[in-house]
C-alpha cells in the first residue's frame, strides 16, 4: 500500500471513530474529527493570546458589567439545560470568562470552553440586557454545538489530504491556528470559514432557547435581526459577514419562537 493510501485510511479511520457526535436540541447528526481536549485546549490557549493582544475593559465599566451579568445568566441556563437532558459531559471542562474589549467592530464570539468576547462596537446595536442575550445566547449556542470543531474537521480535512490530519498539524501549527481562529469567528484571517448558513440558523434555534431559559423574552432576536440588516450598507459590519441578517434567518426565528417560549421563565 504506498504512503498516500495509507495517509487517506488514517484520516478516514479518524473520522469514524468520532463521527457519532449530536449536536443538542436539534439533534443533527455532525461530523467531528478533533478530539474535544485538543479543541478545549485551543480556545484557552488562544483566548489567553487574543486578550493580551487586545486588553479587556478594566475596571469595569456599567456596560461591561452589564455583559458579564448577561453571560453568567445565560451559562446558568446552559448548565441546566445540559443538565437537565444528561449532556452536562459535553460542557465539563467549561471555565466561563466573559470579556469586553474596546473595538470599533461590530462583533462577538465564544471560543471553546465558554471564552466570550464582546467588542464594544456592537453595543449601540444591542441596546438592552435582552438585546445582549440574542448575542451572547447565539454565540455561545455555536460553542455548544461544537461547530468550530465541525468546520476545523471540513477545513482541515481539505488541507490535510494526501499527508494525513496530524502530520499535517504538526507541519503547519500557524496554519492550524489561523483555521482555528476564523472557524470560532474570530476576524477573518483567511477570508474563508465563518459559520456556515446551517450552522447560523443552528445556532438561532440554540441561542434562543438559552436566552428564555435565563429569563430573557425571546421575541427580542427577531427586533435585534431586523435592525441588524439595515446596517449593512457597502461596508457591513463584521457580525453581518458572518451572520447574514435576512428574511429567510428572521422567518425561521419566528418559527421558532412557540418552540422557544416553552423555556422562557419571566422570573429567574
Ligand atoms: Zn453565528
Amino acid at each position: 500500500m504506498n504512503k498516500i493510501l495509507k495517509n487517506v485510511f488514517a484520516l478516514l479511520f479518524g473520522i469514524i471513530i468520532v463521527s457519532c457526535a449530536t449536536v443538542p436540541i436539534t439533534g443533527r447528526k455532525q461530523l467531528k474529527l478533533l478530539p474535544d481536549s485538543m479543541i478545549a485546549e485551543m480556545g484557552q490557549s488562544n483566548y489567553a493570546t487574543f486578550l493580551k493582544e487586545n486588553p479587556a475593559v478594566s475596571p469595569p465599566t456599567r456596560q461591561s458589567s452589564e455583559v458579564t451579568a448577561v453571560g453568567i445568566r445565560i451559562s446558568k441556563a446552559v448548565e441546566k439545560y445540559m443538565k437537565d437532558n444528561g449532556l452536562s459531559k459535553q460542557i465539563e471542562g467549561y471555565k466561563w470568562e466573559f470579556n469586553v474589549v474596546d473595538s470599533k467592530e461590530v462583533n462577538a464570539w465564544c471560543m471553546p470552553g465558554g471564552k466570550v468576547v464582546v467588542y464594544t462596537g456592537i453595543l449601540p446595536l444591542t441596546k438592552d440586557d435582552a438585546g445582549l442575550a440574542v448575542v451572547m445566547g447565539h454565540e455561545i449556542a455555536h460553542a455548544i454545538a461544537d461547530h468550530g470543531n465541525e468546520r476545523m474537521s471540513q477545513e482541515l480535512a481539505v488541507q490535510a489530504a494526501g499527508i494525513g490530519l496530524q502530520v499535517y498539524m504538526q507541519q503547519k501549527p500557524q496554519m492550524t491556528q489561523d483555521i482555528f481562529l476564523s472557524a470560532f469567528g474570530v476576524g477573518s484571517q483567511l477570508g474563508i470559514l465563518g459559520y456556515s448558513r446551517q450552522h447560523e440558523l443552528e445556532a438561532d434555534k440554540l441561542g434562543l432557547v438559552f436566552m428564555a431559559m435565563a429569563g430573557y423574552d425571546p421575541e427580542r432576536a427577531v427586533t435585534f435581526w431586523q435592525e441588524m440588516s439595515k446596517v449593512g450598507g457597502s461596508k457591513p459590519p463584521e457580525l453581518m459577514s458572518t451572520h447574514p441578517s435576512d428574511e429567510r434567518r428572521i422567518a425561521q426565528i419566528k418559527a421558532f419562537l412557540p418552540e422557544a417560549n416553552k423555556y422562557y421563565v419571566t422570573k429567574p
